[in-house]
Formats: C-alpha cells, structure tokens, sequence
C-alpha cells in the first residue's frame, strides 16, 4: 500500500508540475546583416532582451552581405512561418520578390512582426511594407502622410506634401517617452511619462499612416535640432490578420561599449512586451521594478565579450 500511495503521491506531483509548467516559448527569428548602424551589436541586445524573459526562443538569420553576388541571395529564404515573431533590424538592400512574397504572405496570415529604428528606414518602394510601417524614415514630404501630437495631445494629421521636408532626426539626447494609449496592453502599467536613455528621436516620418496606433510619442524640441512637434515613437498595425510594431528606438552605430538606447530598461520592456504582443495577442513579461521614472533613465549592463 505504501508503494501505491506514494505513486499516486508521485503521479499528482506531476500532474500539478504539468498544470504549473510554463507557456511553451515564443519562437521568435530576428532579421539582420546588412544596416548603416551596428546590426551586429543591436541583435545581440535584442537576442538577450528576448532570452532574458524567459518567454522566447530565439533563432537569427542574416542576410548576405552588401557586397555579395546576387547568386548568394537564392540561398537566403527564411521559412518565417515557423515563428511566431520576425524582429526587423534590417536596413540594406531589397530581399529577392519571392521571398518579399512570402513575408507578406508570412504577416497578412497572423504572423507577428516587430520593427526597431532604422528597419523602418527600408524597403522604400515596398509597397506592402509601406502599409506594415504606417511611417518610414528616410523618406521625404512626397513620400505620404506625417502624424505628429500637438501640445494639447491632439493627432495631428499632415498631408503628403505639407510640412517637415525630410524624415531624420536631430541632435541624439535622453527624452521623455509618452504614452498616448496607456490602456494598450504593450504599455499598460509603464509610467505614462518616462525618460528614456540617450537616443536618435526619428521625425518628419512618412507613409501612408493608416489605421495606426500609437502607444507613445516624444517631443521633439527645436534646441535639439528637432521639428518643435510629439513625433510618434511606437505604433501598431494591423495587416490582414497580422500584427505589426514598430519602435523607431534603438540607435547604436560605432563601436562604443556603452549603447544607452540599447540599455535603456524602458526600451528593452517594449521590446519584450512589443514582441510577445505581435505573436500571441497577449503581454505576460512583467514590467521590470527599476523601469525608468519621469526623472531618472534606468540602464542595464553592457554586452559581455
Ligand atoms: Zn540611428
């Protein structure tokens, strides 16, 4: 009888083992090799952003480089639909049509996407990305529609054409993050307002901007080179059943060891919750106790060699 007993002991133990076990990790495939910015040392943060959650797994697949013959590319097809997630950090030369074909076919199906800074400065002429992005850098006033806020909080809507001449940024610094739809569960719970750490504050971006939301914006002050406006800073976008974010945070080119807006806590929660977000249409990672206040930048530790 003692043996049966502790059997069933053993048995109910995994039982709750089973119930209590964990959500099967996101898997999640980021995008680089070819960028004027560090790609390298942008997805090594991503990665470990990822990682460190405990919610992903994360594969990494690089293009062929600028250089390389056009016959390298053949090679190059990602079977995004083994994940749940595709990070962009990726800003180089157009993917081949049918692997363009399938990455579109990849998102309007349900996939998830998740676009960070200069990735939204590429594929200009890619129509499908264009709708994906809502906004892209690098392009100019012909190039679409611009949203920006007000003073008063208040979507500014400007016509192709109008306004801020060509997408950019000014003079990089720390600024306040805020948010314009605190509820959106990428976001609910972080400071409404927070600063985030030194980084390129995108403006003046361009694209067809429809159906977007945004989650959080900065202003762009005139001192510091900027467009005087709140330029969005992270949106959503639907694309057939698909989810798109894009985050134009995160610059890091050179070679410095210290990468602030990689470091930065608030960026790497919107990384997380951003990336979980566009793949299960829920946000689990908790937000980390020492998120940056509307006083203080909070950082985490460089990459180790
Ligand atoms: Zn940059």
């Amino acid at each position: 009888m003692k043996t049966i007993a502790r059997l069933a002991v053993l048995v109910a133990a995994v039982l709750v083992s089973m119930a209590a076990a964990p959500n099967p990790r996101i898997k999640a495939l980021i995008i680089d090799g070819q960028h004027n910015h560090n790609w390298q040392v942008t997805t090594a943060f991503l990665k470990r952003t990822l990682l460190d959650t405990g919610r992903f797994a994360v594969d990494v697949s690089t293009t062929p480089g600028e250089q390389s013959p056009q016959a390298e590319w053949g090679g190059w097809w990602p079977a995004f639909e083994n994940y749940r997630v595709v990070v962009l950090n990726y800003n180089g030369g157009s993917w081949p049509a049918e692997v363009q074909e399938s990455f579109t076919k990849y998102v309007s199906g349900g996939g998830g996407v998740f676009v960070i800074h200069g990735a939204n400065n590429a594929f200009k002429g890619w129509k499908d990305y264009d709708l994906m992005i809502g906004l892209g850098g690098r392009r100019d006033k012909d190039d679409g529609n611009r949203l920006t806020f007000d003073d008063q909080g208040e979507l500014v809507r400007t016509p192709k054409g109008e306004g801020w001449q060509k997408a950019g940024h000014g003079t990089p610094h720390s600024f306040i993050v805020t948010a314009r739809t605190p509820d959106y569960s990428i976001i609910k719970g972080l400071p409404v307002k927070w600063l985030h750490a030194k980084d390129e504050l995108y403006h003046g971006q361009r694209g067809p901007a429809l159906n977007m939301t945004i989650l959080n914006s900065a202003y762009d002050a005139v001192s510091m080179k900027g467009t005087g406006a709140h330029e969005p800073m992270t949106w959503v976008m639907p694309f057939g059943k698909g989810k798109v974010v894009t985050t134009v945070m995160g610059h890091h080119m050179g070679d410095s060891p210290e990468v602030p807006a990689l470091q930065c806590i608030g960026f790497q929660t919107i990384v997380a919750r951003a990336s979980e977000w566009v793949a299960t249409g829920v946000v689990t990672v908790p937000i980390p106790s020492n998120f940056p206040t509307t006083e203080s930048i909070s950082t985490g530790p460089a990459l180790t060699k």
